[in-house]
């Protein structure tokens, strides 16, 4: 669908006011007046929207209903399980095909263990494979690890774990340099120097980008690199639905589901690592989102289960510029680098109403205060709450052809619907796009459960309440090697015990105490997109 008659005046608007906007940029604001507009207008802060969990070790805090009721469902199988005659043996099962499970897989076998990863879907339909923007490291002479400290830190409002903040900016050069290694092919100067770029909340250029597909072009090659590798099986169309314990309370296994047959088996393991990925297809409070279909959220479910601690379920992050026109790509991304190249968020008066790269929940609160409260969004034919991002002027700043150079998918979406983003402004409005938090790690991975490891956006406290851009691609692929090189040295100290599913057995009661009535069978492994009526 093309933009409507009325759009098109609309964005006449726009243009009109483009000029005297070239010029100038919004100030950015004071973290006072962050503060009141994120109490005010985040998803995060809307009590409605949100509920404690009622068992577990997170018993009494808040998080996402949807969430919340996943995390209290009841599982797929029963304590009496068969786990006689396990289906394989391995030393390391990694649950997730995304960048995080790929990187793990790499290491683990890198040192010296047997590896079998297993995925919902197939190997690389993920997260990972959709990040477009780019990845950040601080890998110039005019750049260092301490300034991107700060700005993690200062992006998560200083409340990030800081020994994972360290792990993630010291580690950062060498994922670059490692992933250069396996042939990731980097945007690069004619002279071969890495073209990086600004992101919100940054303080200096340091994002490393392949076009504006970066994760595809990581997937490719992680994805290659596995398969090509001795020692590691790859399982597709399994998720994992339950962690199998050992009686000494480590885990020593998974049950996977077969999607096909739906048959249950039992893979034991030494050590398992949990890399599946976020849960923005849980749609919290009726956002659209960016995320895959397998985004449940189902790691979470699993390490609960076994009693592990959680961190900051109560924040997740709405990426400002989700599409909002045409309908059939609502909530898809528009990724950041878009107003990092210099477009402006412009409103239905064609007036600059916010700093383009303030962090991602303030420019997002932002978005929604201008069409709730001021009213001055534009409305779409379905109804759908937008701003205008003016497009055009990345080729007036950069010069004609930096669009289709800079952001080619992007504008071979739009031109799928005859939208031309580099002469004309697209709509968007916040959608839903990453976890915050989720599955307390360690410095080298570990959770509160022995035996079990947590990589990438399943993991929570790096990115504190806040994640900045190009900080996830990085962030699985630091904490994905990390709990490669862990779990290959844990398997090799470690035998499991007689393996078990007793947990199950308090859980459903704890279940009873409380009157879920069953419901919800979890982890959910896929939405129910079936029509209600
Ligand atoms: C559209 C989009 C753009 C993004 N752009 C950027 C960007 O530019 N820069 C940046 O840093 N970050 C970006 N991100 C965020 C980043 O891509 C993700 O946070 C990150 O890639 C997550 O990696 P992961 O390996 O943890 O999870 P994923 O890549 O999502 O992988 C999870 C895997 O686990 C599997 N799985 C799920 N449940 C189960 C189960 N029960 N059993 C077995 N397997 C299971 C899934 O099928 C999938 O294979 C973007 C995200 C999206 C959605």
């Amino acid at each position: 669908m093309t933009y409507t008659a009325e759009l098109l005046e609309q964005i006449k608007v726009v243009e009109a006011t483009r000029p005297q906007r070239l010029g100038q940029t919004f100030p950015a604001m004071p973290l006072e007046e962050r503060q009141e507009l994120l109490r005010k207008f985040h998803p995060d802060y809307i009590e409605s929207g949100m509920r404690e969990v009622r068992i577990g070790s997170y018993k009494g805090n808040r998080m996402p209903i949807e969430l919340a009721d996943v995390i209290e469902g009841r599982p797929h199988i029963d304590a009496h399980f068969d786990l006689s005659d396990p289906d394989f043996e391995t030393d390391v099962l990694i649950v997730g095909g995304g960048g995080a499970g790929a990187s793990a897989a790499l290491m683990a076998q890198e040192n010296g263990a047997k590896v079998t990863l297993v995925t919902k879907l197939r190997f690389g339909d993920a997260n990972t494979m959709m990040a477009q923007g780019g990845i950040q490291a601080a890998d110039r002479p005019e750049d260092s690890p301490a300034t991107h400290y700060l700005d993690v830190i200062g992006g998560g409002h200083f409340t990030n774990f800081p020994d994972l903040v360290e792990a993630l900016v010291k580690d950062a050069p060498i994922v670059i340099a490692w992933l250069e290694s396996l042939g990731v092919m980097f945007d690069k100067t004619p002279d071969g120097m890495m073209m990086e770029e600004h992101g919100g909340g940054t303080s200096i250029k340091r994002m490393h980008s392949a076009r504006d597909y970066t994760g595809a072009e990581i997937m490719r090659v992680l994805r290659d690199e596995v398969r090509n590798r001795p020692n590691i099986d790859v399982i597709e169309f399994c998720p994992a639905v339950e962690l199998v314990l050992d009686d000494r309370g480590a885990v020593c296994g998974a049950i996977l589901m077969n999607f096909e047959t739906e048959r249950y088996f039992y893979a034991r393991a030494k050590v398992v690592v949990l890399a599946t990925g976020g849960s923005g297809r849980l749609h919290y409070q009726g956002f659209p989102t960016t995320n895959h279909y397998g985004a449940t959220g189902d790691g979470l479910v699993l390490a609960y289960r076994v009693g592990a601690e959680l961190a900051f379920l109560d924040t997740m992050q709405y990426h400002p510029t989700g599409a909002a026109f045409p309908e059939q790509i609502l909530g898809q991304l528009v990724t950041e680098k878009v107003r990092g190249l210099g477009a402006q968020p412009v409103n239905v008066k064609g007036e600059q109403f916010v700093y383009p790269l303030e962090p991602r929940d303030v420019e997002a609160a932002a978005f929604i205060r201008e069409c709730k409260e001021r009213n001055l969004g534009v409305v779409t034919p379905s109804g759908q709450p937008a701003v205008w991002l003016d497009t055009p002027m990345i080729d007036l700043i950069h010069g004609a052809g930096t669009i289709e150079k800079a952001l080619p998918a992007m504008v071979r979406q739009f031109k799928r619907f005859n939208i031309d983003m580099v002469n004309q402004p697209i709509l968007v409005y916040p959608t839903l796009h990453y976890q915050n938090g989720g599955v307390k790690i360690d410095a080298n991975c570990q959770t509160t459960v022995p035996g079990l490891l947590v990589a990438g956006e399943t993991s929570g406290g790096v990115h504190g309440r806040n994640r900045l851009m190009g900080n996830s691609l990085l962030d699985v692929c630091v904490f994905g090697r990390r709990a490669g090189m862990t779990a290959a040295q844990l398997a090799k100290e470690r035998q499991p015990g007689k393996p078990t599913l007793a947990h199950l057995e308090s859980w459903n009661r704890a279940l009873d105490e409380i009157g879920v009535n069953g419901a919800v069978r979890s982890p959910i492994l896929i939405p129910n997109y079936a029509r209600r009526d």
